[in-house]
């Protein structure tokens, strides 16, 4: 029997998105295997999306171009067009909004929606998850699969586990009917559980999603404490709730907070510097202050301002000059490279006093998630470990080579706070 709290939740996907997209814009490759790659002129680039045709020679989402190559020969390449991506979306969630004012922006080709007050509108939630479905077929080209559930959860595990398998691409995980469908499935099918976890799990004699659900709470806890360590217990936990299809979790729209105007710092140099080497060190270290506040902060920018001070104070000299990048991005590499370039533009050459750098048009980092192209993967990667150990041992515990140099200010600014010792 329907309680008056229970609530019908889909999670509706896109298919192979990226290369859905180029396939509806390029008619001519309807029929041959298309994929998008991070650079497709390296072999090393690897690809973002394949569609289907190109799934069925086993090309598949994160492998290097050139394996993929090797599987298809004949796989047309595209280069990613990541603006135009979001456009396609965003218009995808307006189509959701026509059903319910309750969708969720999960990923960019990822999206949940609280159906349950559209449901006496619309009949039943399959024949509504298809009248979705088609609407967004007709107005974009693109396919999408709905999985339906009471949690979102349970939606999220009906698309990945059945909705993207089957014909209609909808499928229905009652709550009810978990243990005969969701707990035969293994553990590395479920939401959250990658190759590395599978192992950790099968050596604790847990294969299957029933293992995890049906060990009690406490008892999975100890379980994670002797391998994961004492901090493991919220993981435990969440681990246990996705098994036993638990989440009370609401679809909230306008999940991404409005991030602040700008981030920025400031430094006055303890002497003049001249040389193109010293100012170098200074912009490197003021660009890095500021991408790691960004990166802790969760926030990527379009725009950088630079702005210098020239001695000598009686009649100074500066700018204040702003550019926008490629591309929003909290990567100090990248950053630093247009902060060098807008300096060098406007820089008189006059002896430097004071510099600052500040990033603007800031917007959260995860609606960038699936935007990131392989060198950034890792880029990013090294960087938040980077940031880990200096919010751990104090930013001076890691500087670039260039710090250490009579330039460098790390070392000195890493011990105050505010520009005043700790
Ligand atoms: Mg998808």
């Amino acid at each position: 029997m329907r309680t008056s709290s229970e609530r019908t939740i889909f999670l509706a996907d896109c298919q192979s998105f990226y290369a859905s997209v180029e396939k509806v814009d390029h008619p001519g490759c309807k029929d041959m295997p298309v994929a998008v790659a991070g650079d497709p002129a390296l072999r090393s680039g690897i690809i973002l999306a394949a569609c289907p045709i190109a799934k069925s020679y086993g090309v598949s989402t994160a492998e290097r171009l050139g394996e993929a190559l090797k599987k298809c020969p004949d796989l047309v390449v595209m280069r990613p067009r990541m603006q135009h991506y979001i456009d396609i979306s965003l218009i995808i969630t307006k189509i959701y909004e026509e059903f319910t004012d309750l969708v969720e922006i999960f990923s960019i080709d990822e999206q949940f929606l609280d159906v349950t007050a559209s449901l006496s509108l619309f009949g039943d939630a399959e024949s509504l998850a298809a009248a979705i479905q088609r609407k967004v077929m007709i107005q974009t080209g693109i396919r999408i699969r709905i999985g339906i559930g009471s949690n979102k959860i349970l939606a999220k595990i009906a698309t990945d586990i059945w909705a993207k398998k089957n014909d209609s691409g909808i499928f229905t995980l009652s709550a009810a009917e978990i243990e005969g469908t969701l707990w035969k499935q293994p553990v590395n099918k479920m939401f959250g559980v990658g190759s590395r976890m599978t192992a950790h799990f099968a050596r604790l004699g847990i294969l299957t999603i029933g293992d995890i659900a049906n060990t009690p709470l406490p008892k999975l806890k100890d379980k994670f404490r002797a391998r994961f360590g004492k901090q493991s217990d919220i993981h435990a936990e969440i681990m246990w709730r996705t098994a036993n299809g638990l989440d009370d979790s609401p679809v909230t729209p306008g999940t991404f907070d409005t991030p602040p105007k700008s981030v920025g710092h400031m430094m006055t140099l303890p002497r003049d510097y001249k040389e193109t080497s010293e100012v170098d060190t200074i912009l490197l270290e003021l660009t890095e202050e500021v991408c790691r506040d960004c990166r802790r902060k969760g926030y990527m920018a379009s725009i950088v301002t630079v702005s210098c001070m020239c001695s000598p104070f009686d009649a100074p000299t500066g700018f204040s000059r702003q550019m926008k990048m490629p591309d929003p991005t909290n990567s100090t590499n990248a950053v630093f490279q247009a902060v060098k370039q807008l300096f060098y533009k406007f820089w008189d050459k006059m002896p430097v006093r004071r510099a600052g750098v500040m990033l603007s048009q800031l917007m959260n980092d995860d609606q960038y998630q699936l935007t990131l192209f392989e060198d950034q993967i890792k880029t990013r990667a090294l960087e938040k470990v980077t940031d880990r150990i200096k919010d751990r041992y104090g930013s001076a515990a890691i500087v670039r080579a260039s710090s250490v140099t009579t330039a460098g200010q790390a070392e000195a600014r890493s011990l105050k706070i505010g520009g005043h010792y700790k």
